[in-house]
């Protein structure tokens, strides 16, 4: 087994493990594809917990079964399969009262622990789902984010009608507006980058708004007859308007929710007086919940499309690009094909 490991700051190397066994309730299987993202680029920047070096990133991915342990059933050699993000201890009351997705002391490939950037994973089955043909092993890498956006979506009670303030055309702001779409409420996208508010545009989504030229309070009030956004997801990996400014495009009894997981943030300063004065509900969103499935049946459907958001690399690539990461350059997201 070939795998990158990141011992610390800008260091990383590939190593080769030799062959692995599978072991019970585990699954060994061929890597297609993984993603590189804002984890991976904290783990290069030396900012985890010393302990935690060496690790493997690369927190999510699709492959194609190899090798099955006798306890396996419900998968076997040849399928091909989504690799999800996250590993529940299986012991904690969420665990054992079937709410899994909750679990106390979810781990994070590639953040707490070893990822799935190799040539070969050991996964265990329950992290895994089946992948139909419909869903390419590089847009797979995308479920997570359709995930937590149809969670966004549950948890802040989005409705038809509803004008839905996203604000970060990240993948899971262009993501979460096609989802609410789909739920047919209206999205409204702001972000400080032309070019991504123009691939907002492509996908369907008619308000956009560009915070760097434009008054993004008025916009939203006469976009909306004065009423405001109903309803608000703020990415966390944007910085396309200020937290202390967010919820004044928010409307009396709106809701808003920030959402998205493994970014830094420093202490936010938001305005609590007009939170309180408008009824605003606030939500913290970073989980897929039980939505993992029907992610995928919209990714295959292609009521959600991510083709546009890919920058694709390759194995060998790997340092190179950590490297473009942690000098600041903006890949929507990338994915590592299999070596
Ligand atoms: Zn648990």
């Amino acid at each position: 087994m070939k795998v990158w490991k990141i011992t610390g700051d800008s260091q990383i190397k590939l190593e080769d493990l030799g062959p692995s066994q599978v072991v019970e309730n585990c699954v060994k299987v061929k890597v297609l594809s993984a993603s590189l993202s804002m984890s991976d680029k904290i783990a290069y920047e030396g900012k985890f917990d010393p302990k935690l070096y060496p690790i493997v990133p690369g927190r999510c991915g699709a492959g194609i079964v190899s090798e099955t342990d006798p306890s396996v059933k419900s998968f076997k050699r040849g399928n091909r399969v989504y690799l999800s993000s996250k590993v529940a201890c299986n012991e904690c009351f969420f665990c054992k009262t079937g709410r899994r997705s909750e679990c106390a002391h979810l781990q994070t490939y590639g953040k707490d622990i070893d990822g799935v950037l190799s040539d070969f994973a050991i996964v265990p089955v329950e992290t895994m789902y089946h992948l139909p043909d419909r869903v390419s092993d590089i847009e797979a890498v995308f479920i997570e984010h359709v995930a937590i956006a149809i969670n966004t979506i549950n948890t802040l009670k989005v409705e038809r009608g509803d004008h839905f303030a996203i604000v970060g055309a990240s993948a899971l702001g262009l993501i979460l507006a096609q989802v609410a779409l789909y739920y047919q409420a209206v999205p409204v996208v702001i972000d400080n980058r032309e070019d991504r508010l123009e691939m907002a545009r492509e996908l369907g989504i008619y308000y956009t708004i560009n915070s760097a030229k434009e008054d993004v309070e008025k916009r939203v009030s006469s976009l909306t007859g004065g009423k405001k956004a109903t309803r608000l997801a703020y990415t966390l990996d944007s910085s396309a308007l200020s937290y202390d400014k967010v919820l004044s495009i928010v409307s009396n009894y709106g809701k808003a929710g920030f959402v998205g997981s493994d970014v830094e943030l420093g202490k936010i300063r938001l305005d609590v007086q007009e939170m309180v004065e408008k009824s605003i509900t606030l939500y913290g969103i970073n989980q897929t919940t039980d939505n993992i499935t029907s992610a995928i049946n919209m990714l295959a459907s292609k009521d959600v499309k991510v083709a546009n958001f890919i920058t694709e690399i390759p194995f060998t690539a790997v340092p190179e690009y950590l490297t473009k990461l942690k000098n600041g350059e903006d890949f929507i997201q990338l994915v590592v094909k299999g070596k």
